[in-house]
Order: C-alpha cells, then structure tokens, then sequence
C-alpha cells in the first residue's frame, strides 16, 4: 500500500446562502471524494454569514458525515477571509478550496490529488471558459488581471481560480499571513513554489446568483493592488514629473505667442490657460490625495489588528 493512506486531505468550501443548491454539490463532492479519493479526507464547510438554510443544511450533512466540519463565521465576511478561516483550520497534508455554486467541477479533484502525490505544492485551476459570464465581467476580469500585473509586477494570469490545491508546507507560509485586504490568489501567487495548472470549463452556477457585484470587484481589485505594492504611490510622482515640464512649456509657449504678436493666431486669453492649468492640477492634487488616502486606509485597518474574522463556536462543528 501506498503512503497516501496515511495523509489527510482537507476539502475548504466557502459558503454564502447557497442552500439551494447545497444538496446537490455535497452529493457530487463526496460522491468523487469516496470513489475517487484513496485517502482520508475532511471537509471544511465555511459557512459565511448566511441568512438562508446554508447552516441548517450543513448541521444536517455533518450529523450524516463524521468527516465534516463546520465553521460558522458570526456575519458575512467575504469569500476571501471565509477561504481563509477554512485554510487556518484544514488539518489536512494539502488543503484543496473549492466554490459551493458547482462552477468548479468536482470531477477534476482526483487530478488535483494526483499531481499532489507526485509531488506539486501548489496546483491552481485555470478557468477556460463560461458562456453565462455578462460581458461586463469577462472583459471587468480581463482588465482586473491586466492592471494587477501591472502594478503589483506578479504575474496573475486571466482565469487563475480559486479551485486550488496547496501542500500543508504552503498552508503553513500562508498563515503567517495576517493582512486583511487579502484576496488569496493573490496571496497564493506571492508564496512562489512551482505551481501546475489544471485548465477547466466553469460549469454554470446550480442556483443563485454569483454575489460579486461590480462594485465588490473593483474594491477587491484595488484593495488587493493596494495590498501588495507599493507603486500606486509612485503614480502621483511621475504625474508630477509629466505636468511640471508641460507647464512650463505651456507657460513659454504663451509668452513667446503673446511676445510675437500671435503668428498662429490662436487669440488664447491668459485665463484661459490659467484655467485649463488649474484644473489640471486640481486634477492630480485630487488624485494624489486619494492615493495618500488609500494607502492611509489600509494602514489604518492593519494597525487596528482586529482578527480578521469571528467564528461563531456554538454554530460551528469540530472547530476548537
Ligand atoms: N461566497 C462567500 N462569501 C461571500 C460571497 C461568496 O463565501 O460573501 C462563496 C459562495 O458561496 C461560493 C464562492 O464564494 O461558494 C464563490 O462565490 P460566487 O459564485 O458568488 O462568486 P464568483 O463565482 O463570481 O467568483
Ligand atoms: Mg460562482
């Protein structure tokens, strides 16, 4: 017999009122765990502030699964701090994150394993396609990962999921984490390790609706961004270091137009030019400030050192 027969897998499933379709997606998930899965395994259900059936529903398949867990969170945090609690909790040898809307398709779980065992510390799901996504979304996504790379320097590419397996060697490097503007795969991405990619086609939600508004995105975006560098800050100084030059010209270029009688007869009043100047700057004060500001913010949510999130024990299931 293998050494696999002695290693834990932990299944973390963040949860956010999907108790229509949560029979369905555990059957399909422990349906695959118990033909598929030659080892002990665990699940770790991350309820996230449900308001809807999701805990009953869960309290009932953990009552019929001796290996489920529970882990209750006292309000809805986001799917980013609900994947990670589970995270913190997996006592597994690898920790595998899944979403509970049946997008990720369980049946690829044993491939997941399998480059596990043969030694990948880090496997990600790369998502192909999905027809149902609005435009607005898979272009939004397009630019999210366009900008990310780009001001962060990481290579994120479009498509990275959070359909992922880690070792318990980078489940241990990710506690260490404790920033809370955190989005995981960002987080992942940073830990480095050689990663393998499994390529899947997101299947369409079972039920519901997907609770990423555009809104909650682009803070995601911006928070993360902001999170994991530093070079917004620098914006402000290369926007300086463009309007200083451009003003001066413009200044010159006034001068040199009034001082020889206007050869292209332009007629530009001065205050005109004073007030496209103003504006201008207004303009990059207005956003300086709101660099300062974000920064600032994230400083100030880090220093308050709150835990990033509350687990309700009395709803929770085998979570010391
Ligand atoms: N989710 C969560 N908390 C939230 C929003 C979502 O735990 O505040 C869960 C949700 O139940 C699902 C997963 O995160 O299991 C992905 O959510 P969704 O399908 O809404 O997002 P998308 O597919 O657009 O990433
Ligand atoms: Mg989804």
């Amino acid at each position: 017999m293998s050494m696999s027969k002695t290693r834990l897998l932990s299944i973390v499933v963040p949860l956010f009122n999907e108790s229509a379709s949560f029979e369905a997606f555990h059957a399909s998930l422990v349906a695959v765990l118990e033909k598929s899965i030659e080892m002990p395994y665990e699940i770790l259900y991350c309820n996230d502030g449900s308001w809807d059936d999701t805990l009953k529903k869960l309290t009932a398949a953990a009552h019929e699964h001796p290996n489920i867990r529970i882990i209750s969170l006292s309000r809805n945090f986001g799917k980013e701090l609900a994947t990670t609690a589970g995270i913190h909790e997996a006592r597994g040898n690898a920790v595998l994150t899944l979403d509970a809307d049946g997008q990720h398709p369980v049946e690829l779980i044993p491939e997941f394993v399998s480059r596990w065992l043969a030694g990948s510390k880090v496997v990600i799901g790369i998502r192909t396609a999905n027809q149902k996504e609005g435009i607005v979304k898979r272009y939004g996504s397009k630019l999210f990962y366009g900008l990310f790379s780009r001001i962060t320097g990481m290579k994120l590419s479009a498509g990275l999921s959070d359909f992922r397996l880690i070792d318990r060697a980078v489940q241990q490097d990710f506690i260490r984490m404790t920033e809370r503007n955190r989005i995981t795969r960002g987080l992942v991405e940073w830990l480095g390790y050689p990663r393998e990619y499994i390529k899947f086609k997101a299947h369409p939600r079972l039920a519901g609706d997907a609770t990423y508004s555009i809104r909650k995105l682009s803070k995601l975006a911006i928070d993360s961004a902001v999170s994991l560098s530093i070079s917004p800050l620098y914006i402000t100084a290369y926007m300086g270091a463009f309007v200083l030059p451009v003003s001066i010209l413009l200044g010159l270029g006034m001068l040199i137009d009034t001082l020889t009688n206007d050869p292209l007869h332009l007629h530009i009043t001065g205050s005109a030019y004073v007030v496209v100047l103003l504006l201008f700057l207004i303009g990059i004060l207005l956003i300086s400030q709101g660099i300062i500001g974000l920064y600032l913010s994230h400083i100030h949510s880090e220093t308050q050192n709150r835990p990033l999130y509350i687990i309700d024990k009395d709803s929770s299931l085998g979570i010391e």
